[in-house]
C-alpha cells in the first residue's frame, strides 16, 4: 500500500493507497474539526485529513451522524480520512472514557481509511521509569489493537519520550508486528519549545529502527518551517491544527517564521489571499472572516512548502532546501547541525547520483552525506609512495593545469620516482581531495562553493592533509595551497620538473573501484582495452574489449553503465554477493526477458547497494541473469512488498 518514487537522503516521495484514493507523500494532513469546519480544505490541495474520532465518539449527535453515514459524509471529505484515536485528550485531560478495543472498533464503524490505537503520549523529558512504565502499555496496546482491527488501515505510535533508545525499542517492536503506518508521537512540546535539536534525536531513533515499507507520521508537526527538514529525517506525513489555531491568534505561518497580523504592513506571499487583501483590511474585518481568510493562507503557504519539498526530491536538491530552511531560525540551525551527527544512517539511504549539483551553503554542508562518503572511499583508495597536492583552478581539474606548477613544499622523501608511484590530488572545498582520476565523478565535478574560503572549511581542508600525509612516504604540497590554507609549512623546494600525465587506462580503473568497489577496474578493463571520446566534448565515451562494449561513461556524472561483456566480466571476477541482487526462481524468467525487478521477488542483496547503483541480477546459484539500475538501498529492497525494485538495463545473459 505503499511505494517509492524518488528518494534524496532519507527523504522520499512516494505513493500511499487507501481505500478513498491514493495520497502523494509526503502529504499534509489538514486536521478538521468535525462539526466545526469552515474551511473547504480539498480546494486548497489537501489530498487527505486527519479528524479525531474520540471527539466524534464523546458527541452524541456526532456519533449517530458517523455510525450511521461514516466518518466521510460526517466531516465533507471524500478522500482518505485518518482518524486519531483520542490519546491527545488522555494526555491533556487525564483520563478519558473510551478504551482500546471501544476506539479501534468505532474507527472501524464510520469506515475511516486509517486509524489509530490508543497509546500512551508520554511527554519529553519525563524521569526513564516513567517512560518505561509507559512504553510498555503503549506496546501492549498496540498488540492488542490488531486484534480488534478488521478493514482500516492501522496506524501504531513510537513513542518512549525523549530516551533515543527507548524510541528506538519501540521501533523495532512495532515494526515487528502487522501495521501499517507509524506516527512519531508526543513531539509538540518539543516543537512549541523549539527544542529541535532534541526533535532530531528522537526522529532519528524511530525512523532509524522503522519498517522502510511503512509511512512515518511526525505527529503534530504544522509549521512550514519544520517540513523540509523533516522530511530529510525520513518522515512522508504531516498534520495541521496551526493553520487554524494560529489564524485564530491572528498569526500567519511562513517557512521563515511566524508573523502578527498586528506588525505587518505587507503580505507575507504571493498566495491569493496575500495578493487580493492588505494587513489594513484584514484588520478591519469581523474576527470570523478574517480568522478564515488567515487560515487559508496558512494552508497556502504549507501546501506551497509541500511541493517544494516533492520538486527538491525529485531533482536531488533536498538538502540544499533544509539548508536553507534551517537558516530562519537559530534553534533550526542547531537541530541541521545536530543531523549532521547522523551521517551514518543518513548515508545508506542517499542515493549515490543526483540530478542537481551540490551547493556549498555554509560550513554545515562540509558535515553532508557527499563529503562523508567521498571521504570513506577515498581511505579505500590503496596508497602509492608519494603524493602530489594541486590546487584547483576550475573543474574539470585535470583540463586546467597550469604549464608551470610553481614551488612546492615537501613531506617526507622517497626514492622513487616517476608517474607509477605517483598519486595525484587537487585540494578543493567542500570535498577536501579529489584523485585526478576521479575529477569528472559525481559530485566531484558537479558542485558549486564560493571562492572565498571560511574558516571552517580551512580547518577541514587542514585536518584532512594533516592525516592524508601520514599515508605517503613522501608529500608534495602547492605553495599555493600552503598559502590559501594556511598550512604553516617551512621545507620550500624549487619546482623540479613534474609532469603530469593521466592516461585513459588509469582513470577508467580508478572510476570503476570509486563506482563498484575496490578491483573492480580490474575485473572490467583488464586486456586489450579501446577507449573511445565523443566527438563533442572530448570526454571519455565507449570502452571497448575488441570489438565489445564493456562500459559507457555516463556523460552526466561520469559513473559507467554495463553492456552484457562489462556485467559477464563483473560478475565472473568479483565474489558473490557483491554488486549483486538475488531473484526468486519465480521471477528468473522476467529478469531473463529484460523485465524490471519487484522489490517482493528479491531474496537477497548486496548490503552496501544503495540507489542509483549499476547492479547485476543473479539467481540463487550464483547466475547472471541481467542487470540494471536500483532504485532503492538495501534495506529498502528487503522490507519492501510492492513497488520496483530494480529497474533492468538488460537481461539475457
Ligand atoms: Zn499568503
Amino acid at each position: 500500500m505503499f511505494q517509492i518514487k524518488n528518494k534524496d537522503n532519507l527523504g522520499r516521495t512516494g505513493i500511499l493507497k487507501t481505500k478513498h484514493g491514493i495520497v502523494k507523500t509526503p502529504a499534509l494532513m489538514p486536521v478538521i474539526h468535525p462539526g466545526k469546519q469552515s474551511i473547504n480544505v480539498k480546494d486548497l490541495g489537501a489530498e487527505i485529513v486527519i479528524t479525531n474520532a474520540y471527539i466524534i465518539y464523546k458527541n452524541q449527535d456526532l456519533r449517530e451522524k458517523a455510525s450511521e453515514n461514516g466518518v466521510h459524509d460526517l466531516i465533507n471529505f471524500d478522500g482518505p480520512v485518518m482518524t486519531d484515536s483520542g490519546s491527545f485528550q488522555l494526555s491533556e485531560y487525564g483520563d478519558i472514557d473510551i478504551n482500546n478495543q471501544e476506539v479501534i472498533e468505532f474507527q472501524e464503524l464510520i469506515g475511516t481509511d486509517i486509524g489509530t490505537s490508543l497509546d500512551i503520549p508520554t511527554p519529553p523529558y519525563v524521569t526513564r521509569t516513567k517512560a518505561e512504565r509507559e512504553l510498555k502499555i503503549t506496546l501492549e496496546r498496540a498488540k492488542e489493537s490488531l486484534e480488534y482491527r478488521k478493514e482500516i488501515l492501522l496506524n501504531s505510535v513510537v513513542q518512549g519520550s525523549t530516551f533515543p533508545d527507548l524510541r528506538s525499542h519501540c521501533a523495532d517492536e512495532l515494526g515487528k508486528m502487522d501495521f501499517d503506518l507509524h506516527p512519531i508521537g508526543a513531539v509538540v512540546p518539543l516543537m512549541e519549545s523549539y527544542r529541535y535539536k532534541d526533535l532530531v534525536d528522537v526522529v532519528i531513533a524511530s525512523v532509524s529502527h522503522l519498517p522502510e515499507s511503512r509511512p512515518r507520521h511526525l505527529m503534530g508537526a504544522g509549521h512550514p518551517m519544520i517540513f523540509a527538514l523533516a522530511v530529510a529525517m525520513g518522515c512522508d506525513l504531516f498534520d495541521s491544527a496551526a493553520y487554524i489555531l494560529y489564524a485564530e491568534d491572528d498569526r500567519l505561518l511562513s517557512t521563515r517564521g511566524t508573523y502578527k497580523l498586528e506588525n505587518l504592513q505587507e503580505m507575507p506571499c504571493s498566495c491569493q489571499i496575500c495578493s487580493q487583501y492588505t494587513p489594513q483590511d484584514l484588520r478591519q474585518m469581523k474576527k470570523e472572516e478574517r480568522k478564515k481568510l488567515i487560515a487559508q493562507h496558512n494552508l497556502n503557504v504549507s501546501f506551497a512548502e509541500i511541493r517544494l519539498i516533492k520538486q527538491a526530491i525529485v531533482e536531488g536538491s533536498l538538502m540544499e532546501l533544509v539548508e536553507q530552511r534551517c537558516r530562519a531560525h537559530p534553534r533550526l540551525l542547531e537541530a541541521y547541525r545536530q543531523l549532521g551527527n547522523y551521517l551514518d544512517v543518513m548515508e545508506r539511504y542517499d542515493p549515490i547520483s543526483k540530478k542537481s549539483a551540490f551547493f556549498y551553503t555554509g560550513p554545515e554542508s562540509l558535515k553532508r552525506v557527499e563529503v562523508y562518503r567521498h571521504l570513506e572511499k577515498l581511505n579505500q583508495i590503496p596508497k602509492k609512495s608519494r603524493l602530489l597536492l594541486l590546487p584547483s583552478f576550475r573543474k574539470p581539474y585535470h583540463k586546467y593545469i597550469p604549464e608551470n606548477l610553481g614551488g612546492f613544499y615537501k613531506i617526507g622523501s622517497s626514492n622513487k620516482k616517476g608517474n607509477e608511484d605517483l598519486q595525484v590530488m587537487v585540494v578543493d572545498v567542500p570535498f577536501g581531495l579529489i584523485p585526478l582520476e576521479l575529477d569528472e565523478v559525481y559530485p566531484l565535478a558537479q558542485n558549486e562553493s564560493p571562492n572565498i574560503i571560511d574558516e571552517d572549511a580551512r580547518q577541514f581542508v587542514r585536518d584532512l592533509i594533516e592525516e592524508v600525509v601520514e599515508d605517503y612516504e613522501e608529500v608534495l604540497i602547492s605553495s599555493q595551497i600552503n598559502e590559501t590554507f594556511d598550512l604553516g609549512l617551512l621545507d620550500y623546494v624549487e619546482p623540479d620538473s613534474l609532469k603530469i600525465k593521466m592516461d585513459d587506462q588509469t582513470k577508467i580503473m580508478a572510476v570503476a573501484d570509486y563506482q563498484f568497489g575496490e578491483g573492480a577496474g580490474a575485473a572490467l578493463f583488464e586486456g586489450n582495452i579501446k577507449v573511445e571520446r565523443s566527438r563533442k566534448t572530448g570526454k571519455i565515451r565507449h570502452i571497448y574489449y575488441d570489438n565489445d562494449l564493456i562500459a559507457t561513461m555516463r556523460a552526466s556524472d561520469s559513473y559507467f553503465v554495463l553492456s552484457k561483456e562489462g556485467a559477464r566480466r563483473l560478475h565472473s571476477r568479483t565474489e558473490y554477493p557483491r554488486n549483486r541482487v538475488v531473484v526468486n526462481a519465480d521471477s528468473e524468467p522476467y529478469a531473463q526477458e529484460g523485465k524490471s525487478i519487484f522489490a517482493k521477488f528479491v531474496i537477497e542483496c548486496d548490503k552496501n547497494i544503495r540507489a542509483n547503483e549499476e547492479v547485476l541480477i543473479v539467481n540463487e546459484k550464483d547466475e547472471l541473469l541481467a542487470f540494471g539500475k536500483s532504485l532503492l538501498n538495501y534495506e529498502e529492497i528487503m522490507d519492501f512488498n510492492v513497488g520496483q525494485a530494480i529497474k533492468t538495463r538488460k537481461g539475457g545473459m
